[in-house]
């Protein structure tokens, strides 16, 4: 068995003299771009190229935290970073690389506190300083690939399930590696939930610069929070310049996946779209199909009478016009908070049936389109984009996580958890009678009984301003039956439909259950994990299950603030150093010793009873009716990324060489 590995340190590339040259190649152009873009990234970038620290020294008190708004950097101090930073790119454009560029933690850490405001730990600094050169580390797996030779790695193809965001990043760094794979998709393109959403007014709201993979920065984000077809045609743009498409099979489901002892490989059966049933095998299997994909609808009593359009939001019907229309929408989690305010406008009547309430907050930035400044600096300087997406990460971060902990000794526990937490709730409930001070009526049935983040916090989206229409009705106690055209709430009372949104989530804590999955010795995933309780160490992997790599698996979703993209990156490269010590070590499979597993999920769940979950008011779909998380995780961004840095091989079970 080979060393525990460790993730390489980055390569901190210096970007060439001629990139420098085509940045400062116009410098109107520069300085307009400049002049429009946001400072404090300048002011970072600055740092970093000059060496000089006098301007951070200047700035630092005038900037309070990582949002583009969150500073008071005068307009002549804006025009000083300008200045200094054009010259800085035209000496840079002149000589060769410097020094400068190449950043040290303590210089990495001093800026990036400078720009976010605050003190930026080692661990965040370690970690933020390897995204930082995300875009230029690939060389590392194409320098390995080439120390093992081809027919080695030929003998672990990888099944992957899933073309959405995990499964093409996975498919992206297995290409890089010259490791073969198969990914398997069900539908007819890649983007899996960027697909299969495309309700009215689908959008991300987490920032795109980091909701995006570090390695694949994308300069023309029209938008700080892109829309639905945006992000998919991002992900449509990785399939096409990874060459992803022509290892992939659309329009195929995976029905079963059978792990063959004697064969050490895993056995799919494959279903296309004619019902038509194939199959295929390799040594390794990568399920990456989220947790959200299977819409929850629930079972209303009447429904199928109902005689008019009904469709979940996930599987919205595009042929219906809801022009004019009675609208009946059930739900206001995420989904609900996107559609309501979208279609009000053009429906004759919106009735909302809200059956438990949530928090949301106003983002400044929610509506606003990316400063076309910004974007020129985003694609013609050399490392903006990098210093941008850090300030975005430390401020949709972590932030949040504390105020999610219980603190025993708290005095009012049946509003908050600790007192950031209250303070939060105090800024949340001012947001809500400022938007409502003329509707008490509204304010009554609004105001959540639960602390903040008990389920997951929603961004305003225009919704006390929605309520507040004239078409539209806000209904409490959610849905008693359906008639023939109408809904029945819960007092009895009838409202007129012509057509019913389901805005009602998804199935979260029943993972892989349209797939029969069966491990060593016949073992049925359903026999582990019971029809609701999906377990595994580290999200990614389970005894029994060899060869066996989940992405966005059981408590990785992240309820506090991160970004998707960020969790998948971290078990994509975990999985990538399981492959390389399967091919390496020559071993035909490797398992999660039970031990390993048992304790890591020991230590989930005893997290999780220290957090807003345990709260007595709160329900969500992130437990199973048992009331355990079995869907969010419950640590720190950073703490993830430090949990799957390092594959320590002790953590497995390895089986017999491959001949
Ligand atoms: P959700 O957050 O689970 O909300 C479902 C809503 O439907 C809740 O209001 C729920 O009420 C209600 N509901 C469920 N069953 C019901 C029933 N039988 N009768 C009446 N009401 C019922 O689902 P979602 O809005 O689709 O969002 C799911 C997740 O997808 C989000 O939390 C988020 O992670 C992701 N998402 C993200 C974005 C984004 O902008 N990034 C956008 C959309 C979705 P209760 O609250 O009482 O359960």
């Amino acid at each position: 068995m080979s060393q525990p590995m460790s993730r390489d340190a980055p390569r901190q590339s210096l970007v060439s003299q001629a990139e420098f040259a085509q940045a400062v190649a116009d410098e109107v152009a520069l300085r307009a771009a400049l002049m429009d873009a946001d400072p404090v990234p300048q002011l970072l970038l600055q740092a970093q190229l000059s060496g000089d620290t006098d301007l951070l020294d200047q700035a630092r008190s005038q900037i309070t935290g990582g949002w583009n708004y969150m500073h008071t950097l005068s307009p002549a101090m804006c025009e000083t970073i300008r200045e200094r930073l054009i010259a800085t790119l035209k000496q840079r454009a002149q000589h060769t690389p410097s020094h400068h560029d190449d950043l040290s933690p303590a210089g990495f850490g001093r800026a990036l506190s400078t720009g976010v405001g605050a003190p930026v730990g080692d661990d965040y600094v370690q970690m933020l300083l390897e995204e930082f050169n995300a875009e230029k580390v690939d060389a590392r797996s194409v320098a390995w690939r080439r120390t093992i030779p081809e027919a080695a790695r030929a003998r672990y193809h990888v099944l992957i399930i899933g073309a959405g965001l995990s499964g093409l990043c996975m498919g992206i760094k297995l290409r890089e590696a010259g490791i073969p794979f198969t990914i398997f998709e069900k539908n007819a393109t890649v983007g899996g939930t960027w697909y299969e959403n495309n309700y009215p007014g689908c959008a991300v709201d987490i920032p795109n610069h980091f909701y995006s993979y570090a390695f694949e920065p994308n300069a023309q984000w029209s938008r700080h929070f892109a829309r639905r077809d945006e992000l998919w045609k991002y992900l449509e743009h990785c399939a096409d310049k990874y060459d992803l498409r022509r290892h992939i099979r659309f329009q195929t489901e995976v029905v079963a996946a059978r792990y063959d002892d004697a064969q050490a490989e895993w056995q799919l059966t494959l279903r296309d779209t004619q019902g038509i049933q194939t199959h295929a095998a390799g040594r390794i299997l990568v399920p990456a199909v989220g947790q959200l994909n299977r819409p929850a609808i629930p079972n209303i009593e009447g429904i199928q009478t109902f005689g008019g359009p009904v469709f979940h939001t996930a599987r919205w019907d595009t042929s219906v016009d809801l022009r004019g229309q009675r609208v009946a929408m059930v739900g206001t989690g995420a989904s609900g908070m996107q559609v309501g305010p979208t279609i009000a406008p053009e429906v004759a009547q919106l009735t909302i049936f809200q059956r438990g309430r949530h928090w949301c907050f106003p983002h400044p930035n929610y509506h606003r389109s990316m400063q076309a400044g910004t974007r020129w600096a985003l694609a013609n300087i050399p490392y903006f984009a990098s210093w941008y997406r850090a300030l975005l990460f430390w401020a949709s971060g972590d932030l949040m996580h504390p105020l999610l902990q219980v603190d025993p000794t708290w005095t009012q526990p049946e509003v908050s958890l600790n007192a950031e937490s209250h303070a939060f709730r105090e800024k949340l409930l001012a947001h809500l009678h400022a938007e409502l001070a003329d509707r008490p009526d509204l304010i009554e049935k609004t105001v959540p009984t639960f602390p903040p983040y008990g389920k997951r916090m929603l961004r305003d989206n225009g919704w006390f301003q929605l309520l507040k229409r004239d078409n539209v009705a806000l209904v409490e106690g959610g849905v008693a039956r359906v008639e023939p055209g109408a809904v029945i709430d819960r007092h009895g009372q009838r409202h007129a439909a012509d057509i019913i949104v389901l805005a009602t989530g998804f199935q979260a804590t029943r993972l892989l259950a349209e797939l029969s999955l069966v491990g060593e010795d016949n073992t049925n995933i359903r026999s582990l994990w019971g029809e609701d309780n999906p377990q595994a160490f580290l999200g990614i992997t389970v005894p029994k299950f060899p060869n066996m790599f989940l992405l966005q698996g059981p408590n990785t979703i992240l309820s506090h603030g991160g970004s998707m993209f960020f969790h998948t990156e971290c078990q994509v490269r975990y999985v990538m150093q399981c492959v390389r010590e399967l091919i390496e070590g020559g071993h035909a499979a490797m398992q999660v010793r039970a031990p390993v597993y048992e304790e890591f999920n020991r230590r989930v769940d005893a997290a999780h009873a220290q957090m807003v979950w345990a709260h007595p008011g709160v329900k969500n779909w992130y437990k199973n009716p048992a009331g355990r998380v079995t869907a969010v995780s419950p640590w720190r961004l950073v703490d993830y990324w430090k949990m799957t840095a390092a594959l320590d091989p002790s953590h497995y079970r390895f089986a017999a060489s491959v001949d």
